[in-house]
């Protein structure tokens, strides 16, 4: 394990239009600080409409060529660029995980998760051949998989490189010119991304950066040359998103924040289970919209729970865990903490005022592991979405009463349940109302090519972001009817 290395020089970011870096007119500029000591790492340009409507424009003189591009010289391109990221894996570890909070391991396995979407992109030019049939003599019938032109994927500041690699690498390869928009919080991966596609070849406009918050945002949702759009980040800009788009006449896919709950039976595994608790509720230092957030804890699961304490509280923050995405977000934690405990919850480990050792990492923005007890279903630790390493455990009786907790919920992204018993585990998979369900699995992202996506409030719009729904999501299907006569004009053919 290794202490994040922050960039050397301040980072100026600029967008990627057209093929090359420009700063847009007109945009003013955001400071960014890295979480771990809350040094200046960037900066990073707010652009206005003016500059949404230029990348757009690029991105549109850009798109007629490459869809024109066969899928197999597209993937060519794709190739390249994959094996751009593994060279460059580890500074864009120390990268992203510099300027997100993550520990470098974190911020390498969310690469490693990017590149795994990089493979099944890949794997298009083999599988995706659509389908052709004869559907009666003489007549066939053909599925096309045509791109939309230009599309654009928003982003949030938790994963810096691995949610834009959940997009991009499908929706250029099925040929479209794709406008990223990250998180303002993180522009320096983004910006390290955008490098890299531009080594890899591809044509000037395929693929564009345009840094940038709400106003970036908005005016992608109103321009009509945008076809659809993608959308990661907290629930109430995913609803934002989806109905504007929607209603200037995008498709959208919008997904959003969770709430997600662990399970745990009297029968669970006992060295699995803690461990897995653990590493849920504190990977990413809790911001990941995957990590478990509520422990329904079914009868009398104590053991369990006190191995979860020792295991916690060993976790040293810096290295172990990383920090918290900025100040606010420690702010928001503790008040909630403080709340929760105002409404009559225990705090059996209490990570306020925890902080790694030494004067480096002093102004950085932490907080520890912590668990809540004696929480209860109606209380705000146990329904809102807190985004930390805060650990809400939630008595019930039975595995119905858990369940019944589970599917109150308005989000609906994980659920998972801890148990050696494979009647138990069925009820929960076949009950929960989550899009993702895991069995002894704290974290149970699907791996490719089995697509990520919740329900509810984590998920607006149709299919998933990966996997085989997201090509129909980033294309259309032309449906081809041909019919050939028999009539024969010559006697060349016999
Ligand atoms: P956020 O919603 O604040 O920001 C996401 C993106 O939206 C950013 O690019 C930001 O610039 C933009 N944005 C912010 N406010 C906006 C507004 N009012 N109008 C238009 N655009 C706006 O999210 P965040 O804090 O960056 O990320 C954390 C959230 O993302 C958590 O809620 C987490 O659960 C969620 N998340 C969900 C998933 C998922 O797969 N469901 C994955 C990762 C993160």
């Amino acid at each position: 394990m290794s202490f994040v290395r922050l960039p050397e020089s301040v980072v100026s970011c600029r967008n990627l239009v057209g093929g090359e870096w420009v700063s847009p007119a007109g945009a003013s500029a955001q400071e960014v600080r890295s979480p771990y000591s809350n040094a200046l790492i960037g900066r990073v340009p707010l652009t206005t409409a003016s500059g949404v409507a230029q990348a757009v424009e690029a991105a549109k003189a850009a798109a007629q060529g490459w869809r024109a591009t066969p899928l197999r010289e597209r993937t060519q391109f794709l190739q390249r660029f994959r094996t751009l990221l593994e060279a460059h894996l580890e500074r864009l570890a120390h990268l992203a995980a510099s300027e997100s909070g993550k520990t470098v391991a974190e911020g390498r396995a969310g690469l490693l998760k990017g590149m795994e979407v990089c493979d099944f992109a890949l794997s298009l030019q083999n599988l995706d051949g659509g389908a052709h049939l004869e559907v009666s003599r003489g007549v066939t019938c053909e599925y096309r998989r045509e791109p939309l032109g230009v599309v654009a994927g928003i982003t949030p500041f938790n994963f810096p490189a691995m949610v834009p690699l959940w997009l991009f690498p499908i929706a250029v390869t099925v040929g479209n010119a794709f406008i990223l928009k990250p998180s303002e919080k993180v522009p320096l991966t983004a910006t390290a991304l955008g490098e890299l596609m531009v080594e890899a070849g591809y044509p000037p406009g395929v693929f564009s950066v345009v840094h940038g918050a709400k106003p970036a945002v908005d005016a992608l949702l109103e321009h009509p040359d945008v076809k659809a759009l993608a959308f990661v980040g907290s629930s109430p800009v995913a609803r934002h998103v989806y109905v504007e788009g929607s209603r200037h006449g995008k498709r959208v896919l919008a997904l959003g924040g969770a709430k997600n709950h662990l399970i745990v039976v009297p029968d669970a595994d006992p060295e699995l289970t803690p461990q897995a608790v653990v590493d849920s509720f504190t990977g990413c230092a809790g911001q990941r919209c995957m990590a478990a957030s509520v422990m329904l804890a079914v009868g009398n699961v104590q053991p369990l729970v006190d191995d979860i304490l020792r295991r916690a509280s060993r976790l040293e923050v810096g290295l172990g865990m990383g920090a918290l995405i900025d100040r606010g977000a420690v702010d928001r934690l503790e008040t909630a903490i403080a709340k929760a405990q105002a409404d009559g919850a225990r705090v059996l480990l209490d990570g306020r005022g925890k902080r790694p050792a030494g004067e480096a990492y002093a102004n950085g923005h932490w907080l520890g592991p912590t668990v809540l007890d004696g929480v209860r279903p109606e209380m705000e630790a146990a329904r809102r979405e807190l985004f930390g390493p805060v650990l809400s455990i939630v008595r019930v009786p039975t595995l119905s009463a858990a369940l019944a907790v589970e599917n109150a919920s308005p989000y609906g992204n994980a659920a998972s349940i801890f148990t050696t018993n494979g009647a138990v585990a069925q009820t929960v998979v076949e009950g929960a109302r989550a899009g993702m369900v895991g069995v002894n699995v704290g974290v149970p992202v699907p791996r490719e090519p089995f697509s990520f996506g919740g329900t509810g409030e984590s998920k607006y719009g149709h299919g998933d972001v990966t996997g085989p729904s997201s090509l129909d999501f980033w294309s259309q299907l032309k449906k081809v009817t041909r019919k050939w006569s028999a009539r024969t004009d010559g006697s060349w053919m016999s």
